[in-house]
Parts: C-alpha cells; structure tokens; sequence
C-alpha cells in the first residue's frame, strides 16, 4: 500500500507533465499563430488606410506625382518589412515596392478581386498566384468623391511570421520545463511531508499489530499527519499501560489469595499429621475461618470492582436520606467499635437529607470509608461522621483521630491492592481494594472524593453527593 501511494503521486507527476506537454503542442501553436498574424494584420491595415487616405488619394487628386509617392512608399516598406502596392480597381498595377516605376510595361495582377478578404480587412494566400509562398495581404480601398479609385494592398510574408511563432513556442517550452521542475518541489514536499512520516506511522502500527506496543517513534510536525501519529503512539502507551495493569492486578490477586491459602494449609496439615495438638484445634481453626472470611472479602470486592468496570455509569439512582442511611451503617459497625472502645460521633445537618444516587453503592462507600476508619483509629477514640449542604452539594465526611496517611501515599491510596507500609501492621486482613472501589463509585456518580490526612494526627475522607430537587421544602 505504501509504495502504491508513492508510485501513484509520480504517476500523476508525469501525467501532469505529459498532459501539459500534448496541450501545448497540440493548441498553443495555433492560438500563437493566430494572435500574430492578426495583430500584423491590425498594423498594416492601419498602414494600408493611412496611405490610401493621404499618399494615394494625393495621387490620384494629382496632387503629388507618382515618383514622390513611389519614393514614400518605399522608405515605408522598408520600414514594415512589406510590399506595398497601389492597384487599379481592373488589376492593372500602378506601383510597386519591389520593382522601379515602369509606366511603358503595364502589369496585370490576373482575376483581382477585392472582395477577397470577405468581409474580413486581411487574406492569407499566394494572392491570386502573384505569389510563390503565403503572404498575409491587407486591402485598404482609394476613395475620391465617393468612388473607388484603386487599393492600397500591402503585403507581408508568412515566412516571418511562422519565425516569430516558432520562437514564443520555444518559450512556452521553456515554460513548461521550468514550471514541470519547479513542480518537482511538490513531490519533494509530499515526500517529507506525507511519504516519510505516514511510512514511520504505517511501520508503527506493524509494530503495535504484532505486540511490541514498547515501540517508540515521533514525529515533529504539527498538521494532522503529526496529530494522527500522536494519538496512535498515545493509544499504543494507553494498551501498554493497560496490558501492565492487568499483569499487575493479576499478580496482585494471586499473591493475595496465596497467603490465606498456604496459611489455611499449613494449619489444616498440621492438625492431621498431628503437629498441632488435638486441645489446640479450635484456637487454629478460628485462625483459619478468619483466614476463609479474608478470601471471601477478597472475592466479593473483587466481584463488585468488576460489576462497577463492566455496568460502567449504569447507576439505579433515586432519592434517599442520606442521614438514615448513615445511622443505619454507623449501628451496622457496634460489634467491631465495643472491643476497641471507639465512639462514632454523627453531626448530621437536618433530620433528614435527600440526595440522588444510587443507595446501594453510596451504602457501600460509607461503609468503606467508615471500616477504614476504624481499622486505623488508636484504641479509645472517636470518629466523626458529618453531613453539610452547599449550593446543591451535599458533602459527606468521614473523620478518624488515627494512625494517618504518609503524604507521598496519599495519591496511591485510590491505586487497587495499595497498602501503605504504615496499615500493614495494623491492618493484616486489608485487601488494598477499598478505597479502589469508593473512587469508582464516587466516579460514576460525577461527583468527587477528597482526603485531608496528617500522619499521627487523622484522616478526613469528604465526598460530594448530588442534592434531592424534589425534598427541598425538608430543611
Ligand atoms: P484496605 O483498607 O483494605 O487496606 P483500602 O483501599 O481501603 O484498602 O485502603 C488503602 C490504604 O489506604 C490502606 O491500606 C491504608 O494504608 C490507607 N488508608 C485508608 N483509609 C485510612 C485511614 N482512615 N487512616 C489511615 N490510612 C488509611
């Protein structure tokens, strides 16, 4: 496909040239020829009616004799490169340029006629056999009260002005020439323009087509040819980097079901071969059912990553309070608060507060960001939940007084399977999917989710919900 673009520009190239070519040969010769006989034409015609108009009237009037008029004349002539001649109506030739005055020989010009122009002021011919070659002749009438007396016919050779044809012909040649090398400069354009840079593109996307999406090329200009290649080197850095995603995610979730499986093994082993005592079975089994309800987190957060990936946007969204929804996840964790004497503290703006989203999925969020709270809350503190209004904005916060986020991990923390060092102490049944899955949620929704967190100090998660318009007249 490549070479075929490129051989067809030269195709066009010298049918550019050849076209040119024919059309000059063919009508420019012509159209030359026509354009200088006629202005030769114009100017003896010009010369032909001065002289019947003064000179030859004179003549005929008997005002001037006929040498005077012979002797004007052929100084004229000269001058026009022309015969010039004063002709009887009947033929009979009065004088010529070309011959001394001879008034004993009459001269016959056989068959004259001056209509022979017809109805045009020039002829191309032998005029009437006078001639061995083509002249171009012009006829100009001697009038004297109101009569014909004679013509003043000029003549000129065609030879002459086929000559001066030939040379403008050679010139538009010459013409063609320059203009067919100077086109050249187009396809040296198209070349480096278009040829080379789609050529680099065209190797690319061979490239990427056979897997090697690492492939690196560039380049500089800035029409569309280089955007196209931008965006196709773009999209390859894009499927590259997905392809290194999934590895990752892959290896991530492996490891992760790894470690409570070998541990869930190596404890169900040792209790057959009987390493760990009868008396302490039930001690290592509730290690290995904590071990099973890790996988099955693990599994369902998963599951629900995937679902948020494959529905995409599709949210079942409605009116709810949030503030209930709140209370009820807030009860939900008293089981996990008692053991570590933590209090969440609920500073709820109105009884009631109607957002729009998707319940479901905000439950699912609260729930998170409120787990995490109180994973990495110290013993004995509180956390603080609260709900505010701005413009249509409903903002949900999370507060905890607890262990806090490095600030160089604050951005990786939305990344799936991230852990900082710090929660890994703390935190051994995390699954790093958390936080991967509010993001997501909070996303899909068109909303956005903020963290404020000083390490030693707390954390403060703040996400925006999007007002209720139809329960207004609640607050
Ligand atoms: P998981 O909690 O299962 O490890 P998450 O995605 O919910 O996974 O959280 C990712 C990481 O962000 C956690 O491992 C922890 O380091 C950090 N993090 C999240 N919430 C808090 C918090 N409230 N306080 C301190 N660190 C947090």
């Amino acid at each position: 496909m490549k070479k075929t673009l490129y051989l067809k520009f030269i195709l066009a190239y010298f049918i550019f040239g050849v076209f040119g070519f024919v059309i000059i040969t063919t009508f420019v010769p012509n159209m030359i020829k026509d354009h200088l006989v006629r202005e030769k034409a114009d100017s003896l015609y010009s010369e032909a009616t001065l002289i019947a108009n003064t000179y030859a009237t004179g003549l005929y009037k008997s005002e001037i004799t006929l040498e005077t008029v012979k002797a004007q004349l052929d100084a004229l002539s000269v001058y026009l490169n022309s015969t010039i001649r004063i002709i009887n109506p009947s033929g009979r030739l009065v004088l010529d340029t070309t011959m001394p005055l001879d008034v004993e020989n009459v001269i016959v010009v056989d068959d004259f006629d001056p209509t022979v122009t017809r109805g045009s002021y020039y002829t191309i011919g032998t005029f009437f056999d006078d001639f061995e070659t083509a002249v171009l002749s012009v006829i100009a009438p001697i009038t004297n009260n109101y009569k014909v007396k004679g013509y003043v016919v000029i003549h000129s050779s065609m030879a002459d002005i086929e000559q001066s044809a030939a040379g403008l012909l050679n010139i538009s040649y010459l013409t063609l020439i320059i203009l067919f090398l100077l086109s050249m400069i187009i396809l040296i354009f198209f070349t480096e323009i278009v040829y080379i840079p789609l050529k680099k593109i065209t190797y690319a996307t061979e490239q990427y087509a056979s897997g090697n999406m690492r492939y690196e090329f560039q380049i500089e200009s800035e029409d569309e040819i280089g955007y196209l290649a931008a965006c196709i080197s773009f999209m390859a850095s894009e499927i590259a980097r997905s392809e290194d995603d999934q590895k990752k995610f892959v290896a991530n979730v492996s490891h992760d079901f790894r470690s409570p499986l070998t541990s869930i093994r190596g404890f169900l082993e040792a209790m057959i071969d009987g390493t760990i005592p009868p008396e302490m079975h039930e001690k290592y089994l509730t290690i290995v059912l904590n071990e099973t309800e890790r996988l099955t987190k693990l599994t369902n957060s998963l599951l629900t990553l995937n679902n948020l990936n494959t529905k995409g946007m599709m949210l079942d969204k409605s009116d709810f309070d949030i503030n209930g929804i709140i209370r009820k996840t807030a009860a939900s964790f008293e089981g996990t608060c008692k053991p570590k004497n933590i209090n969440i503290e609920l500073v709820l703006t109105g009884d009631e507060l109607y957002v729009n989203s998707d319940v479901d999925k905000i439950q699912q969020v609260l729930y998170n960001l409120i787990d995490n709270a109180i994973k990495f809350s110290h013993h004995s503190s509180s956390i603080r939940v609260e709900t505010s209004e701005k413009k249509n904005k409903i903002f949900v916060s999370v507060k905890d007084t607890g262990i806090g986020i490095p600030k160089e991990d604050l951005k990786l923390i939305w990344d799936r399977f991230y852990k900082s060092d710090l929660s890994r102490g703390k935190d051994k049944k995390g699954t790093g999917l958390g936080l991967a899955i509010v993001k997501e949620i909070i996303t899909a929704h068109g909303e956005h989710i903020n963290v404020i967190s000083t390490p030693g100090v707390g954390s403060e998660f703040i996400f925006s919900l999007k007002k209720s318009q139809y329960h207004d007249e609640e607050y």
